[in-house]
């Protein structure tokens, strides 16, 4: 299929309900990671576009919000057929600017769509409150209202759930949203919103926003009209953004980085863990902010765990999304590539060793081999920095108390992961972890039906599951008096 030819590939940005297409003397070239060609172009946009896509939001979204919830929801509901109609289509441009292998780019987008699905149900279920009074002559009534203009600013490592997580909910509710996605993978952004006109979606009320991020990001959180806004990325942007939304008082969604831990006991299903670890550890080639990112073993089940383990991971092949039979895609860009690079030789240099891969694969580019290192301990960076590579870490421990204090010793509180029988042992382990999801027996936790966020410097909010929505709504309280 050529690309450039699809409908749903398109070199422009939309801005209040008007396309903008890209000028090749002022626009972003945006490349395919897997073979570094350029594959388009979009525009180059700034502050005074964000004004006014947010000036549009705020117009488009009163009548958005008056409509009813059914109706709303058939618009979303409209928008999801159409993306798993052109789920192939999705998944292909997915690939081909953010590089995972094909089947997981389509994946993805039915994982996305999957939210613009739960919130379109969820969009009738919005229920406020009648409190018994204070006073015999009052009624206390609560009700829920949409936040009204949202600002989201998305990553590449999901290029269209991570939007559809947000745009979901935020329409459900009847707010408006201007998003800004990330600039290597701009096309997903575009192609949602060229299904989501089709949909029916009121003009002004969606718009993507390409360009530059601190521009784009400092007019949005400047601006009085957005009352909220929505990101995910890393913990240091995440922090300026807090700190640029603070003068207008912004209700804040954070998705930020993560250290998860994932830990298999002595009474773990050995081979159910070895597949837990896998997909935790592996899937988006380790850049997910969910990852495993180190791996404990308990004493008596390490050999054997480690063995399996790097059995499995010397059967990924690595390569371009495109090709058969493909596991792992290359990573997002160089930058990224150092860091793995760096936290393998720090690990080395410490004593650990590489027990599968450790070195750039020989396709070259940002392609990196799946490296599974044993022999790893608490001093080594591994065991502090979120890798976001195809690097698995394995850390040796003896005792439940101590390898629970091992997997909170980090400022980040996003997902941990443990494999065990004992159903004791589960308990104890799962209250115990300082992180806004634990997956038990289990390396796949992320679905629209969970709240999905996390503790400590991971975060603020949830994203999908009932509560989700409620993020972007307001209570109100209403008092009626003199009854
Ligand atoms: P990552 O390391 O995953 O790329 P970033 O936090 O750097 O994470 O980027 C996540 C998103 O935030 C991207 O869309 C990026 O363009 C955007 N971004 C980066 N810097 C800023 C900024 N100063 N203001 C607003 N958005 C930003």
């Amino acid at each position: 299929m050529d690309i450039g030819a699809s409908a749903l590939f398109r070199q422009a940005a939309l801005v209040g309900g008007e396309w903008i297409s890209a000028d090749p003397a002022k626009a972003i070239e945006v490349k395919n990671p897997a073979t570094g060609e350029i594959i388009g172009r979009v525009p180059k946009l700034g502050a005074a576009e964000t004004n006014k896509a947010i000036a549009a939001a705020k117009e488009a979204q009163t009548g958005w919000a008056a409509r009813t919830a059914k109706e709303r929801a058939g618009v979303l509901r409209k928008w999801f057929d159409l993306m798993i109609a052109h789920k192939d289509e999705l998944g292909r441009i997915l690939t081909l600017e953010q590089g995972k292998p094909v089947a997981e780019a389509t994946g993805e987008i039915v994982y996305g769509a999957s939210f613009i699905e739960w919130f379109a149900e969820e969009a009738r279920r919005v229920y406020g409150d009648i409190i018994p009074p204070h006073r015999a002559d009052s009624r206390i009534l609560v009700m829920k209202q949409p936040i009204g203009v949202v600002a989201a600013i998305t990553p590449w490592n999901f290029p269209n759930a991570m939007i559809t997580r947000k745009a979901g909910p935020a329409f459900a509710a009847g707010c408006a949203m201007v998003l800004k996605p990330a600039s290597q993978t701009p096309f997903s952004a575009i192609a949602l919103a060229i299904l989501a006109e089709e949909a029916g979606l009121p003009k002004g009320l969606f718009s993507v926003l390409t360009g530059s991020a601190s521009e784009i990001g400092g007019e949005m959180t400047a601006n009085p009209t957005v009352r909220k806004l929505t990101f995910t990325g890393s913990t240091e942007i995440g922090a300026e953004l807090y700190r640029q939304s603070a003068p207008t008082i912004k209700k804040l969604g954070l998705e930020l980085g993560g250290n998860a831990p994932f830990i298999v006991f002595d009474d773990a299903d050995l081979d159910a863990a070895v597949e837990g670890a896998m997909i935790a550890k592996f899937r988006n080639n380790g850049q997910t902010c969910v990852c495993a990112n180190r791996i404990y073993v308990q004493d008596g089940v390490y050999d054997a765990f480690a063995a399996k383990f790097s059995e499995a991971v010397g059967k990924l092949k690595t390569g371009n999304g495109f090709d058969q039979g493909i596991n792992l895609g290359p990573l997002i860009d160089e930058a990224a590539l150092e860091k793995v690079e760096e936290h393998i030789s720090d690990a080395l240099g410490k004593g650990a060793k590489v027990a599968r891969g450790g070195k750039r694969h020989p396709l070259g580019g940002t392609f990196y081999e799946a490296t599974v290192l044993t022999d790893v301990t608490k001093e080594m960076v591994v065991a502090r920095e979120e890798t976001f590579g195809p690097v698995a870490p394995l850390f040796r421990f003896t005792d439940e108390d101590d390898v629970i204090a091992q997997a909170n010793d980090t400022e980040f509180g996003l997902a941990a992961y443990f494999y065990a029988k004992d159903l004791g042992r589960a308990f104890r382990v799962a209250e115990a972890l300082e992180y806004g999801i634990v997956g038990v027996n289990s390396g796949l936790v992320s679905t629209a039906e969970a709240p999905f966020g996390g503790f400590k410097l991971s975060g603020l909010g949830r994203e999908g599951s009932k509560y989700g929505i409620e993020e972007f709504m307001e209570l109100k309280y209403v008092c009626l008096g003199g009854i």
